[in-house]
């Protein structure tokens, strides 16, 4: 029977030697074809480490990676590290060529063999990716964001299967993230592209991933869609990694009206209810950070820090006392 799986590791551990910690261990995971899955986890976690693995960067201590049915190779075994469906973008965009325009960048990853379709593949993914206004600008004179640009169209240029991204958009202005992000969405639901992202951005993995692996101290703690995750995260780390979340012992929660014997329980910023008819326990505003379209509100009451978000900016100032009341509340472990 032919093997129908994609992009798979089974048992797989890896680690640098020294210290316990480093690496990954007993990473079991089957990357869902034409989707986009976020690698998520605090630094030092081992998402690079996993990415590098999938890739065929570094082979595994134990357990096996497979591309379709086949083990990928480990950089003992190939000439040039990396499967050749697969590309990978990192941060260190190092093998641009500075002096050369953007289209000759982009361009180089195809063969001289058909000029037409050269050209005309590489203003396809120039367009996709919304740089056809830079394509005669030396890639020295582009910003990091946009050099991240070129990375990417020079990765998908040659149609890989899979792109890896390793935190690639953290030199990105923040206005210009939002596109990127869009345009690589689009990439995936136009042509069926599978794309694995490590990030430690929850903005940027709530709106991007379809699927998300929370990886913590090398090992997998939980898998789900964002929305699942970020509403019923199974993990107190995982819920701090998705959410400025308040965590509260079991004191604090009865500051807030909470009764629980749980050591710790979660309440997101959003789930508290602010009032001025102090019916609720009274809280004093500490400060206020001014977000825009809402604000943040630092909540005090007897030594107890809370973090509530108000979405009618300028309704309170800092000393006022408000009623709070928390709408819901979690308890992970
Ligand atoms: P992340 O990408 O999540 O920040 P990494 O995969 O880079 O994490 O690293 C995971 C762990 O392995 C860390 O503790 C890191 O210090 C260690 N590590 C990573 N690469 C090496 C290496 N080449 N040599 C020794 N230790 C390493
Ligand atoms: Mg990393």
């Amino acid at each position: 029977m032919a093997d129908t799986t994609f992009l798979r590791a089974e048992a797989v551990s890896r680690s640098y030697g020294g210290t316990e910690l480093s690496g990954v261990r007993n990473i079991t995971l089957d990357i869902t074809p034409g989707k986009i899955t976020a690698i998520i986890g605090e630094s030092g976690s081992g998402k690079s480490t996993l990415l590098r693995l999938l890739y065929g960067l570094l082979s595994p201590d134990a357990g096996r990676v497979s591309f379709m049915g086949e083990r990928i190779w480990g950089p003992e075994e190939k000439l040039i590290p990396g499967h050749d469906d697969m590309k990978m973008v990192t941060q260190h965009t190092d093998d641009l060529n500075l002096f050369a325009r953007v289209w000759d960048n982009v361009a180089a990853m195809l063969p001289s063999t058909d000029i037409k379709a050269k050209e005309e593949k590489t203003e396809q993914v120039l367009r996709q990716l919304n740089m056809m206004h830079l394509s005669l600008k030396r890639v020295a004179d582009l910003s990091g964001g946009e050099k991240q640009r070129v990375a990417i169209a020079r990765a998908i240029i040659t149609r890989p299967k899979v792109l890896l991204l390793d935190e690639p958009f953290n030199q990105v202005d923040t206005s210009f993230r939002e596109g990127l992000q869009h345009d690589i969405r689009q990439i995936v639901k136009e042509t069926g592209l599978t794309v694995v992202m490590v990030s430690h951005d929850p903005a940027e993995v709530l709106s991007m991933a379809d699927e998300l692996i929370v990886i913590k101290q090398g090992e997998i703690v939980e898998t789900g869609h964002p929305k699942e995750l970020y509403n019923h995260p199974q993990n107190l780390y995982t819920a701090e990694l998705l959410t400025n979340c308040n965590v509260l012992n079991t004191d604090e929660a009865k500051a807030c009206g909470i009764k629980t014997d749980k050591q710790a329980i979660v309440v997101y910023p959003e789930w508290i209810r602010l009032s001025n008819v102090l019916k609720t326990s009274e809280w004093l505003v500490k400060e206020i950070l001014f977000k825009g379209p809402y604000e943040d509100l630092i909540l005090e009451n007897k030594g107890v820090i809370l973090r509530a978000v108000n979405n009618e900016p300028d309704t309170y100032k800092e000393g006022d006392v408000v009623g709070v009341k928390v709408k819901r509340w979690l308890s992970p472990l």
